[in-house]
């Protein structure tokens, strides 16, 4: 069910994907694959796919952050949409996801934008920021281990320049977030997340319903 824009009917649903979606022949063959794998609901859905390159060429993003990479679908789209010279660095702890994702930015031809850097992601941002890169990312997409969340949001909110793009999945973590009895960890982070970004006068809001929920912030001046 992460698989799809959350609340829309099956109809409603199919009929947004045959009449709007653009997705490759091989975006489709990545993302079939990954369906088949124990853990596709980290799969993020092809419209939201679609949705996150359309961001990226709206503010003319060259050097992005993809923080949790899986089979690489949204590194994939994110590179696509980035000009020739465009960079990812993609941060994930998994050889075995990645390799798939490895595999499928080759054959796209894009995999000369995407830096990969195989580690914990708070150590990579650490780096970066202790490298001087703060303020020179355009755009920053969120989507690994929930009880960090709010670390790889203050993290990507150094990292990025004003007017950059902050982007956090999964906002709406299948419904739970609205249930009051559900009061796990996860659960719990996310929501405190949001409320948080919600009142964070650093940045203008958005919680878009695509996907599992996209919560974006822009960095304010
Ligand atoms: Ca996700």
């Amino acid at each position: 069910m992460s698989n799809q824009s959350i609340g829309l009917d099956q109809r409603l649903y199919d009929y947004l994907l045959s009449a709007t979606l653009r997705e490759t022949d091989l975006l489709a063959q990545l993302r079939y694959e990954t369906a088949a794998h124990a853990q596709a609901r980290m799969q993020i859905s092809p419209e939201q796919g679609q949705f996150m390159a359309l961001l990226v060429q709206l503010i003319g993003a060259k050097k992005t952050l993809e923080i949790g990479v899986f089979t690489g679908y949204s590194a994939l789209v994110v590179a696509q949409a980035l000009p020739e010279d465009g960079q990812v660095i993609a941060c994930d702890v998994s050889e075995e996801y990645t390799a798939i994702a490895l595999s499928y930015w080759q054959k796209a031809n894009v995999a000369h934008k995407i830096d990969l850097r195989i580690a914990p992601a708070l150590d990579t941002l650490d780096g970066l920021i202790a490298a001087g890169e703060s303020g020179t990312f355009d755009f920053a997409f969120v989507d690994a281990d929930k009880s960090n969340y709010d670390n790889y949001y203050e993290r990507a909110l150094q990292l990025i320049r004003p007017g950059g793009l902050i982007a956090v999945d999964n906002t709406l973590w299948y419904g739970r977030v609205a249930d009051p009895d559900v009061q796990d960890n996860r659960t719990k982070r996310i929501r405190a997340l949001n409320e948080k970004v919600q009142g964070d006068k650093r940045v203008n809001m958005s919680l878009v319903p695509i996907g599992d929920g996209l919560l974006l912030a822009v960095k304010n001046n």
